[in-house]
This record gives structure tokens, C-alpha cells and sequence, in this order.
């Protein structure tokens, strides 16, 4: 299918985006295109313009800031999962955007419009949440900081305000004796997470001191696994421990499981614990060899 008709317009600057999104009610921001573009084509949206902010300089690269790592919103899902940095220091979020899609998608997929979309089996607001992550919202008149656990507040909505853009993203870097890790059960077409587990793991003298736990896919945003990092904090960091607190994982889902053709929220929540095993596991190791 053909999207409907639209004007294109192209920003050189965030202000410049700013201006145009003031002046065009109703237009959309066209990131890497990989979720926008299908859901023109689909007619599932029909705005009347489309600002292009591919293009913008300010948006792209990757930093040190402080004890965080701030990720420009135009990096791109390749070039996240390439960064020695991102990999050293946030090792779930290489792992997570080293899994997205496929090269097509990875080479222009970016990570803005990845937690901007927020679609609920996307990966990377899985690992932001556990890692608690923040996103950068710059509006016409400055940015502010949202910490990932409240800028995904359901199903492809999120807390960013009218006419503010995704500058960037901010992820704490692991500091000695922490380890992160991803694991999902990919669809088996777009690989998108119909079940994503999320985990930063510290350990100290063979105990997990402390653990972050985050499930993606099967929920309606990603959220926060609490019941799973009480069980395991203070535990010994061995296969048993992990096993017994996946399994409280069940606990953390609710009543909102998603399900669709493809998988039934029964399926999902009984895999769930499986992929949050697999993850404590890893995280553990890393924070092993860290
Ligand atoms: C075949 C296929 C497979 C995929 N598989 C996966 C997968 O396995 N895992 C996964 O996580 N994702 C997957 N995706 C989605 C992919 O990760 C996209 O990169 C992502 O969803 C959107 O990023 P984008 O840069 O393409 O954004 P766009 O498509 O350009 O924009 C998406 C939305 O975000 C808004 N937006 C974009 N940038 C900003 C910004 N900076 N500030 C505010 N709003 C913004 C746009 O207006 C639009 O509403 C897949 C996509 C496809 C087509």
C-alpha cells in the first residue's frame, strides 16, 4: 500500500525541528523509518507532514557524562551494539540492540525512535528500565530528564509531552562486580521480544547484592520485576538461586499479559521465568568477570 499524501519537510537543527513542529499541526518526526514508515504505508497513521530528523548532527553519538553513558537518539541499533563502550559498560543494551530485527533494521533502526515508538515487544525499553535508564526529552524551551521508569506508561504511549523530541538516552555504566544482560524469545519472523528479560546483577563474594530484574513483550510497557529481585538479593549466585527466583517472576506480570496468533498470554507468562533465568545467569558471570 501507498501512505496517504504528506508534506516532507527535513530539519538541520533541533530548534529548526522545534520550529517546524510548532508550525505544522499534527506532524510526525521521521527517525530511521522503520516503525513510522509501515504504519503509513498501512494507513494506520496519516499525518499531514513528516519532519525528517535524520539528519541532525546534535542527535548522534555516544559519551561519557559523568557515571552515565548518553546515547544521542539518532545512534542507531548497529551502532550501539559495535560500541566497545556500550558494551563494556552496559552489556545488556549491546546484547538487546545486537538482537533487534535484522541488519536492515539494526543499520537504520535508532534508538530515539525505538523507546519513542514504544511498542511493547520492542527490546530496548526492557534493558532501560532494568538499568534504570533515562530519557532525555528536549522541548521548545529546554530538556528534562525521565528516568525509563516512567516514560513508558503503556502501549506505544510514553511521557514525552506534545512537541517534545528524544534527544537521548542515559544509561548508568556498570561499575567492578556488576554484570547486565538481555535474553528474549524473539518472534521467530521480526524477532521482535515476545518474552524479554532484562537483568543487572552485582556480586559480591559469591552473593548477588543487588538485583535489577526488568520483563519486556508480554506486558504492556516494560516494568520492573520486583518480586524476582527480592527473592534473589542476598542470595548465593548459583543456577538453583536464579531458577527459584524466575519463577517468582509470575508474581510481577498481573493480570495484563498480552497474547496474540502467534502466542498466548498462557504461553508468554510460562516463559517468562525461563528467559528471566537466562538472564540472572548472565548477568551473574559478567558481573563475574567484570
Ligand atoms: C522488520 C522489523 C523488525 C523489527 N524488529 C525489532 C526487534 O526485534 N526489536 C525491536 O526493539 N525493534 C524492532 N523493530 C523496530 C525498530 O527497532 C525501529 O528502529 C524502532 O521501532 C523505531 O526506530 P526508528 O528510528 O526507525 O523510528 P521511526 O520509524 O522513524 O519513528 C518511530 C516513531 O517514533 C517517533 N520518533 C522517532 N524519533 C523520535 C525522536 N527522536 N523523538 C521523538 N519521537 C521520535 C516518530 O515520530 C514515530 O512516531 C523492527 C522493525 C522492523 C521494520
Amino acid at each position: 500500500m501507498y501512505a496517504a499524501e504528506f508534506n516532507y519537510l527535513r530539519a538541520s537543527s533541533l530548534a529548526e525541528a522545534h520550529r517546524l513542529l510548532a508550525a505544522n499541526p499534527g506532524a510526525k518526526l521521521l527517525a530511521g523509518g522503520h516503525s513510522l514508515i509501515p504504519l503509513l504505508k498501512l494507513r494506520l497513521a496519516a499525518p499531514p507532514a513528516v519532519i525528517d530528523i535524520g539528519r541532525i548532527a546534535e542527535l548522534r553519538g555516544i559519551a561519557r557524562r559523568g557515571d552515565d553513558l548518553r546515547i544521542g537518539a539518532l545512534t542507531t541499533h548497529a551502532e550501539i551494539a559495535a560500541s566497545a563502550e556500550v558494551r563494556k559498560s552496559a552489556a545488556a543494551l549491546a546484547e538487546a540492540a545486537a538482537g533487534v530485527g535484522d541488519p536492515a533494521v539494526r543499520n537504520r533502526g535508532t534508538i530515539g525512535g525505538n523507546v519513542a515508538h514504544a511498542d511493547p515487544a520492542s527490546d530496548l525499553p526492557t534493558v532501560l528500565v532494568a538499568l534504570e535508564g533515562a530519557v532525555v526529552a528536549a522541548g521548545p524551551k529546554g530538556e528534562r530528564t525521565i528516568p525509563a521508569a516512567e516514560f513508558f506508561t503503556g502501549v506505544m504511549t510514553t511521557a514525552l509531552r506534545d512537541h517534545e523530541i528524544v534527544a537521548a538516552v542515559l544509561v548508568p555504566m556498570a561499575t567492578r562486580g556488576v554484570g547486565s544482560a538481555y535474553t528474549k524469545f524473539a518472534h521467530p519472523a521480526s524477532r521482535y521480544a515476545v518474552v524479554g528479560a532484562a537483568a543487572l546483577v552485582a556480586v559480591n563474594k559469591g552473593t548477588c547484592a543487588e538485583v535489577r530484574v526488568a520483563v519486556g513483550g508480554l506486558v504492556p510497557h516494560a516494568r520492573r520485576a520486583s518480586a524476582v529481585e527480592r527473592a534473589l538479593s542476598g542470595q548465593p549466585a548459583e543456577a538453583a538461586s536464579f531458577a527459584a527466583a524466575a519463577a517468582r517472576v509470575r508474581d510481577d506480570l498481573g493480570s495484563d499479559v498480552l497474547g496474540d496468533i502467534f502466542a498466548s498470554a498462557e504461553y508468554r507468562a510460562a516463559m517468562a521465568p525461563v528467559y528471566v533465568k537466562r538472564a540472572l545467569a548472565a548477568a551473574a558471570a559478567r558481573a563475574g568477570l567484570a
